[in-house]
């Protein structure tokens, strides 16, 4: 019987997910069904217990159920307890486990498909929401030198980097920026998808610097901004597949090959 997946939010009619997963099952020779489920702001437990009870075998989450997800898990991988939220669910006999494959997709797109060298780099992560929560733990992991998480609501910012006591880490507002430059500047915010900037100062991406906006498929004032300060730009497709492959070995045990799928997403 073929195997059933499904990525739960609201909305999620936008999702890329069915269409990478359906070129990993094919590609893998995995039989698996891959769905979208909108399930309504205040309905996400039931619509995951129906899809449960229905034969799924597991399913990923996005916006805004990453932090309800991980409350309904009965285990939690470590990056899923580090982070506070979940993308990924496997419904195992024993109960939901739960993961969080966006810090590990993220450094995957920058060490491997952008060839980068994270230790020792200076970094800032604008925002201080899911995606933001998602990945802070992977770039400590990876031996930054630094980050700092700057937010518009900078009370978010303080709230983030205070789960990672002892660690190199700031939090701020963007005006207390002037005067410093980055290695890495990752836009972890969603003003890319409503056409906003993000008020930078200038001289924040550091000589030979990689800008990375998590928002994909756009070209966001974000990183014309970077490209226009001579910065390396990148949007976050690669990041997009890359997540995406982790949560593919984390139910079906084999990791597909994600250059192809890549290169096929951005040429669509
Ligand atoms: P979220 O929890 O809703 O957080 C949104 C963040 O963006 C907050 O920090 C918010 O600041 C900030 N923000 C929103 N509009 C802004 C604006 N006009 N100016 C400045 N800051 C603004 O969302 P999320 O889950 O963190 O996701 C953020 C983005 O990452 C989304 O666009 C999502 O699609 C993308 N993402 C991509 C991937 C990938 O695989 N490529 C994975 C995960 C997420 P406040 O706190 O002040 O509201």
């Amino acid at each position: 019987m073929t195997d059933r997946y499904a990525v739960i939010g609201n909305p999620v009619a936008h999702s890329e997910s069915p269409w990478i997963h359906a070129r990993f099952a094919r590609a893998t020779g995995q039989d698996i069904e891959y769905l979208r489920i909108e399930a309504p702001r205040d309905g996400f437990a039931p619509a995951l217990q129906e899809f449960r009870a229905a034969g799924g075998r597991g399913a990923n989450v996005t916006l805004p159920f990453k932090e309800e997800a991980l409350r309904r898990c009965a285990s939690l991988s470590t990056r899923a307890r580090a982070a506070g939220t979940a993308n990924t669910l496997r419904f195992d006999e024993g109960g939901i486990w739960g993961d969080n494959t966006d810090g590990a997709g993220l450094m995957r797109d920058l060490v491997v498909n952008l060839g980068r060298r994270i230790a020792g780099a200076r970094v800032l992560l604008a925002g201080a929401g899911g995606a933001a929560q998602g990945v802070l733990g992977a770039l400590l992991e990876a031996g930054v030198a630094r980050i700092v998480i700057a937010n518009r609501t900078v009370a978010r910012a303080v709230a983030l980097a205070a789960r990672h006591p002892g660690a190199p880490l700031a939090a701020c507002g963007y005006g207390e920026l002037a005067g410093e430059s980055f290695d890495l500047v990752i836009n972890a915010t969603s003003a890319g998808l409503e056409g906003a900037a993000l008020p930078l100062p200038a001289g924040v991406f550091a000589r030979g610097a990689l800008a990375y906006d998590m928002v994909y498929g756009r070209h966001t004032p974000f990183l014309a901004a970077a490209r226009a300060a001579g910065a390396a730009a990148h949007d976050g497709s690669g990041m997009l597949v890359e997540q995406a492959a982790e949560s593919f070995l984390a139910w079906r045990g084999v990791r597909p090959d994600t250059a192809p799928v890549l290169a096929e997403l951005r040429a669509a």
